[in-house]
């Protein structure tokens, strides 16, 4: 990989590795290790905003599935994503880092809006920012929001942690002759179809030219490793 040295990221965690193996709901060791490595990557020199998923908790399709409207289910969905929200600033701080959650939904009682004056503040005094809510509206995904996000705080690129080292020609778990990318396009990326992330995304990032880094979050530290170029993954851009 090349050497991506970025001033300002937004890191995508997805929910269901919040779970830990358990599958469901929250894994305490598991938070507390990703808010170690977020505190080390952080002190490399990059700030550090997070988008956090809730398939941990409700994914909005599966919900619909038994009955309840696709908008209802979403909005659990993100309704979830503050949840993991809560979860990793509470860690954060009782690590000692500054954190501060920012929701796209106004919930004054418990975390302020998401709003970009707000995101640049937290993070010049040092914090590290963790968006909840998702982009506040149903149908899209928390990979869209990281890439929403990350164009509007002026980010210079999403690292999208996943269990994964990488984007692969096809399920590496499932077809052994899968081929891991070291690098795409965005065309490629959105043409390819690739599951790993989804295709608004992947446009949204060609649209606005911000690289996307997808790598495995199974190694601790290896968030720190891709700010210093050091880590596995493939690289999205241009
Ligand atoms: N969601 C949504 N709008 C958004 C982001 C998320 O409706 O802008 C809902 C959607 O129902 C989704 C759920 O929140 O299934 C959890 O997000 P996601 O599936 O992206 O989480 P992850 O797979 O990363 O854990």
């Amino acid at each position: 990989m090349a050497e991506p040295v970025y001033r300002r990221v937004v890191v995508k965690l997805s929910g269901e590795y919040l779970a830990g193996s358990h599958g469901y709901g929250i894994d305490q060791p598991t938070v507390d290790r990703i808010a170690t490595d977020l505190i080390a990557a952080q002190k490399q020199g990059t700030e550090i905003a997070v988008v956090v998923g809730g398939g941990n908790i409700v994914r909005g399709v599966e919900v619909s599935a038994r009955g309840v409207s696709r908008p209802t289910g979403d909005t659990m969905g993100m309704l979830a994503t503050v949840m993991n929200c809560l979860a990793l600033e509470a860690a954060l701080e009782r690590k000692g880092a500054p954190a501060r959650a920012l929701s796209a939904f106004v919930m004054p009682e418990i975390c302020e809006l998401f709003t970009r004056a707000a995101t640049h503040k937290y993070l010049a005094e040092g914090r590290i920012v963790l968006l909840g809510g998702g982009t506040g509206n149903p149908f899209f995904t928390t990979d869209t929001t990281a890439v929403l996000r990350a164009a509007e705080i002026d980010a210079k690129a999403v690292l999208k942690a996943t269990n994964v080292d990488g984007v692969y020609s096809a399920d590496p778990k499932k077809d052994p002759s899968a081929r891991r990318f070291d690098r795409l396009s965005h065309a490629q990326a959105v043409e390819g179809g690739y599951k790993v992330m989804d295709a608004t995304a992947f446009a949204l990032a060609r649209e606005t030219s911000l690289p996307i880094i997808v790598f495995s979050i199974a190694e601790p530290g290896s968030i720190g490793a891709i700010l210093r170029g050091q880590g596995r993954g493939t690289i999205v851009a241009g």
